[in-house]
């Protein structure tokens, strides 16, 4: 049997009866529309000639750069509902001002 570990509370997901929240993050820094739109064609296309060489790895998408962030995190129900109230995690006393709005 699979266990999952909450992310972010570090308890054990019991799936049999508990839903295991599946969290994406994926931060990119706001870089220059036109140089962006540059940038991925050149990766397409390199992208496509290594495939059509047979020498693809999953490895080159992993491209890590320093201004962006891909993130999957296990949580479990309990941890789901308080990042959906606060997904930022913004310091407490804000969120409550924000809610009683
Ligand atoms: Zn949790």
């Amino acid at each position: 049997m699979i266990h999952y570990t909450c992310d972010r509370c570090k308890r054990q997901i019991n799936i049999a009866d508990q839903t295991r929240y599946i969290v994406q993050i994926d931060i990119r820094s706001a870089v220059d529309h036109s140089q962006e739109e540059l940038e991925d064609d050149i990766d397409h296309l390199a992208e496509l000639h290594q495939m059509l060489e047979g020498i693809a790895d999953s490895d080159i998408e992993e491209e890590s750069c320093e201004s962006s962030h891909h993130g999957r995190y296990d949580l479990c129900p309990e941890c789901h509902r308080q990042f959906l109230k606060n997904p930022l995690g913004r310091d407490a006393t804000l969120a409550l001002g924000f809610s009683n709005n």
